[in-house]
């Protein structure tokens, strides 16, 4: 039987774009045909970073690592409405702990309920266990060394953009 293309969304703030991402993305490239990077456009709390820009620093490195099948766009409103627009088979989401698996598990039952959709969870590595964009944006204002926890070119911006 022939192999059925499969093509994934993985959608999320992305305010910055981690190490632990970038963990679950490598290791999903293996399993889809296609992924696509969506970045969240909604309004968040303590927003450092616009959708364009997060866009653009991922881009960076997909180009950089060279991630064939890996797409990035940005996306307004329900990420089911979005991941059926784009034709996607399923919802990617990363798992950090067991504490990620409450809100994740919720979120992935309504996407089905409402979508028929299934979300694939893809556990990160454990270095990567207790990494989260809203403590990177944090220390990065206190001035602390984030080299790795997230890739060169997001480290460079935030000091950039913390130097304003
Ligand atoms: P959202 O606001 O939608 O949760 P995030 O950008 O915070 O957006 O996260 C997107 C996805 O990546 C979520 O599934 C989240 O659980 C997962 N994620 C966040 N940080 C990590 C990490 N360090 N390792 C693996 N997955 C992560």
């Amino acid at each position: 039987m022939a192999r059925k293309f499969v093509r994934a969304v993985f959608p999320g703030s992305f305010d910055p774009i981690t190490n632990g991402h970038l963990d679950v993305i490598e290791r999903s490239i293996k399993l889809f045909d296609e992924l696509i990077i969506a970045v969240g456009k909604s309004p968040i709390k303590n927003q450092l970073f616009t959708p364009s820009e997060r866009v653009e620093m991922i881009e960076e490195i997909t180009q950089k690592r060279q991630m064939p099948g890996v797409l990035v766009e940005s996306f307004d409103g329900l990420t089911v409405k979005y991941a059926a627009k784009k034709k996607a088979d399923v919802i990617l989401r990363g798992l950090r702990s067991l504490t990620d698996v409450h809100y994740e598990f919720q979120l992935a039952m309504t996407n089905r309920a409402v979508a028929g959709i299934e979300t694939v969870f893809v556990m990160t590595s454990e270095r990567y266990g207790f990494t989260s964009s809203t403590l990177i944006r944090e220390i990065a204002s206190l001035g602390g060394d984030l080299s790795n926890l997230i890739p060169e070119n997001v480290y460079n911006r935030l000091k950039k953009r913390l130097k304003k």
